[in-house]
């Protein structure tokens, strides 16, 4: 049988330019972010300053992982323990687990068949927990309808916190994504759209959200140092009353990531046209359903979803198992044990009793994701297509496989 020999979990090497500056720092000994000379911004400010700009939005922050951004941003949105969050059913276990480290409790929301968050139930959700907050997970990288939304936490006093883990570098009706709720979070591991290993970043426009996070994040007073926040003095209310949670970003990883950044339009065009490739292949499979994109996004398509509406689960399996004999390592949610990010809501056994869910159940039982990792050319995209399509063949043949 023929194989696709490539491996869909690596990622381009780091650039000439992210190497220098790693060395660079490495040479000054000066690792940690507040630890400068006279006169030296630092790899850290610079890269909060440069992704504030980005986004355009005042105030940004770096910090250990995409899972703390979360847990930093309910906290310093004033989130009490025991306080509900709403959550979209569809989304990573990092999510539901930063609700629960920051002492919420995750109150999951059921979605569409595009996979993204359905707000009638989200405002049915805010309607019979009464939620103060609402974190929306842009899974995979499919951002819903913005401004219903946006409308729904409006009505009722939500404040919006985005997981942008799958969606830096996208936007929304020209908007970025993380610039529609108080708090955007992202994710610099390697999986995600630029790459330090681990990390993570903050943004907001709200001073003192921001100010509080600056201080839990682990600064030390030392707010002079930073790029993208409010001014040093404007801590005085807020230093004494906030603990430091220690979890800061350090000046070697933000020095990889800043030539990456400038580097991330050039990378989203080439995400997308790998993803675009393979759509188009997909699409004229009879039995795949693409996933529909909103008009009004423009996406960084660093993964792919479809759906298999018409295949019972032994063909399902079957199909995967064909791709899996290809080399094609499809992941399907409808699997009976979840496995790796195809984290299922029903494995968080630690959530309080969920609500009813019935179109995740539905969705989720019949959906397929696929990584696109830049190592791929949109010839081997074609590729991938084709022996997809031998495996679907193979799975639904009626005579071998009745
Ligand atoms: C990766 C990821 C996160 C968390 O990021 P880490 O940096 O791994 O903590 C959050 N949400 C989603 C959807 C993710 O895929």
């Amino acid at each position: 049988m023929r194989r696709f020999s490539k491996s869909f979990t690596q990622q381009e090497p780091l650039s000439e330019a992210s190497i220098e500056a790693a060395v660079a720092v490495m040479r000054t000994g000066r690792l940690h972010r507040y630890n400068l000379v006279e006169g030296e911004k630092g790899e850290t400010a610079l890269l909060e300053q440069e992704f504030a700009s980005s986004l355009g939005v005042p105030y940004a922050l770096a910090c250990a992982s995409g899972g703390y951004a979360l847990q930093l941003a309910l906290r310093a949105c004033g989130l009490v323990a025991g306080d509900r969050v709403l959550c979209n059913a569809f989304t990573l276990s990092p999510v539901p687990g930063s609700i629960h480290a920051a002492g919420g409790e995750a109150v999951l929301v059921d979605i569409l068949d595009d996979t993204t968050v359905d707000p009638d139930d989200l405002a049915a959700a805010a309607r019979e927990t009464g939620a103060r907050f609402f974190m929306l997970s842009h899974m995979r990288g499919h951002i819903g309808d913005m401004e219903a939304i946006v409308a729904v936490c409006d009505t009722h006093g939500i404040t919006l916190i985005e997981d942008c883990a799958h969606t830096m570098g996208a936007s929304y009706a020209g908007r970025p994504s993380g610039t529609f709720g108080k708090v955007g979070c992202f994710s610099t591991q390697t999986y995600k759209h630029i790459n330090s290993g681990e990390g993570g970043l903050l943004a907001t426009s709200d001073p003192e959200v921001m100010r509080r996070a600056v201080i839990m994040s682990g600064s030390y007073m030392l707010y002079d140092r930073h790029l993208a926040a409010p001014t040093a003095e404007s801590f005085h209310d807020t230093r004494l009353v906030t603990p430091n949670m220690s979890g800061r970003m350090d000046n070697l990883r933000a020095a990889v990531l800043r030539p990456q950044l400038a580097e991330l339009k050039a990378r989203q065009a080439r995400w997308t046209a790998l993803y675009r490739r393979i759509e188009a292949g997909l699409a004229d499979n009879a039995l795949v359903d693409i996933i529909p994109r909103h008009a009004q996004e423009d996406f960084v398509g660093s993964s792919i979803q479809f759906r298999l509406p018409s295949l019972s689960p032994e063909r399902i399996t079957r199909f995967v198992a064909g791709c899996e004999a290809r080399g094609i390592p499809l992941k399907w949610y409808g699997k009976p044990q979840p496995e790796d990010y195809t984290s299922r809501y029903d494995s968080w056994r630690y959530l309080p009793a969920t609500r009813a869910l019935p179109n995740a159940d539905r969705v989720l039982a019949e959906l397929c994701d696929l990584r696109l990792p830049l190592t791929f050319t949109e010839e081997e995209c074609d590729d991938i297509v084709q022996l997809m399509g031998d495996a679907m063949e193979e799975a639904t043949d009626k005579t071998t496989n009745p």
